[in-house]
């Protein structure tokens, strides 16, 4: 209660701003991810990796844009590539050169994709590719894993009834249960399209999944003839080839989003080229912001020039490196608290490790959670509100040694509540 209330008194033009939003829209925003309580933190302007939100506050930006935010808020070649392609003119109702350059530099990253399209969103990557799927199996339904995320339409919760918004019939398992999910396979051989994971829960609590798991579910949608379709919206970060190059498991579709156009709104799905050649024609794929000339402009630059297989190697490290740093802070501090995740992703949990699927949060988790959010912020490290950080480029190590220290000042400060 006392850190809500200390929350509430420091930020109250974020409340205003959400209690004014609230008149006009279900949840006071347009992303559900932001609507929390008391209120959201609302942003004013960014820089690199630091944030001033409307009430005055500097934070350091660890929440970056959930992955999406790989390049800091301020890169000076991406801006300048937005900045140069909006100086040649918004919505041109054409082709352009940067749409297939930024398709060749995709194809010759990530090997399961030989042939790539654009789409505004990694929801809309997801969907278009379960419906490439489909089409290519003439088979109808699609098994999700619980606590999977695929998007606002395609969010598979972890018990309880199916969501309504799912627009196709769809059978659950569990993750990194490779017995189960390889008996759900072949029990649904004659029916099943495709089997849709990510290869590291990412809003699921960044859970990775075992390689075992990963390569049974390759194996068995082989043997069925359904599609293993990758959703590396948020793990194609882990390497210059996503998680299917860093594990040697090539899915036959893979979808793509988050960082991958610099920052602008971006999704993707590609891969095998006889699935993916029911484009050419056959089936239909239009949308009048899938080239948009800022995303494909900034796009070829994120990818071409900036984030080489080089840099995503090198920041896979120093995730790995700060997660290690923040995971030995805790254990010192003899708490249970520890951070799931791989690479550049973590995600901060209240029980022990190691954690192989999701599970419903006792309420005391979601007081922790909730403490744990508000505590960095005040004390100036903006992070998802469910805990988890994503690096962006920007992040200097004083930055992760000032995250760790933090980190490690809450676990004394609230131990006897850990
Ligand atoms: N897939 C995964 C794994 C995601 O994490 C997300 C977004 O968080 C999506 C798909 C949906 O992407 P978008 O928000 O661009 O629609």
């Amino acid at each position: 209660d006392e850190a809500r209330e200390r929350y509430v008194a420091a930020h109250p033009r974020s409340r205003a701003l959400h209690e004014a939003a609230r008149q006009v829209m279900p949840g006071g925003n347009t992303r559900s991810v932001l609507s929390y309580g008391p209120f959201p933190i609302a942003m004013e302007r960014g820089e690199d990796c630091r944030l001033w939100d409307v009430d005055g506050h500097g934070y350091l930006d660890l929440c970056g844009e959930y992955t999406a935010g790989l390049f800091g808020h301020s890169e000076p070649r991406i801006h300048a590539a937005v900045q140069a392609a909006m100086a040649r003119g918004l919505n041109l109702a054409a082709v352009g050169a940067a749409e297939g350059e930024l398709a060749s530099l995709l194809c010759a990253r990530f090997p399961s994709i030989d042939l790539v399209r654009f789409t505004n969103s990694g929801t809309e990557g997801n969907l278009m590719a379960l419906t490439a799927a489909r089409a290519f199996t003439g088979r109808d339904m699609i098994m999700a894993f619980r606590g999977g995320y695929h998007g606002g339409v395609l969010l598979f919760s972890l018990n309880g009834p199916a969501p309504v918004t799912v627009p196709f019939p769809f059978l659950m398992a569990d993750y990194n249960d490779t017995a189960g999910a390889v008996a759900a396979i072949r029990a649904h051989a004659d029916r099943l399209a495709a089997v849709i994971v990510e290869p590291m829960l990412g809003s699921g609590g960044c859970i990775p999944a075992r390689p075992d798991f990963l390569a049974a579910l390759r194996e068995a949608t082989r043997e069925v003839g359904a599609l293993l379709v990758f959703d590396e919206v948020m793990t194609s970060r882990m390497s210059g080839g996503g998680m299917q190059e860093q594990l040697g498991i090539t899915p036959d579709l893979t979808t793509l989003g988050k960082y991958v156009a610099g920052g602008m709104s971006f999704g993707a799905f590609g891969g095998r080229a006889e699935v993916m050649a029911l484009f050419d024609g056959r089936l239909p794929h239009a949308g009048t912001f899938n080239n948009n000339v800022l995303s494909m402009a900034a796009g070829r630059v994120a990818m071409g020039a900036i984030f080489t297989p080089e840099v995503a190697q090198a920041l896979f490290g120093r995730g790995e490196a700060m997660r290690a740093a923040l995971n030995e802070t805790l254990a010192r501090a003899g708490t249970a608290m520890h951070f799931s995740g791989i690479g550049s992703m973590a995600t901060v949990q209240f029980r022990p490790a190691p954690i192989e699927r999701p599970f419903v949060q006792t309420e005391r988790e979601e007081a922790l959670r909730e403490l744990f959010f508000l505590d960095m912020a005040a004390a100036g490290i903006y992070m998802a509100r469910r805990g988890m950080a994503a690096l962006s480029l920007p992040v200097a190590e004083a930055d992760l040694d000032r995250f760790v220290a933090t980190v490690g000042e809450f676990a004394q400060a609230r131990g006897a509540l850990l």
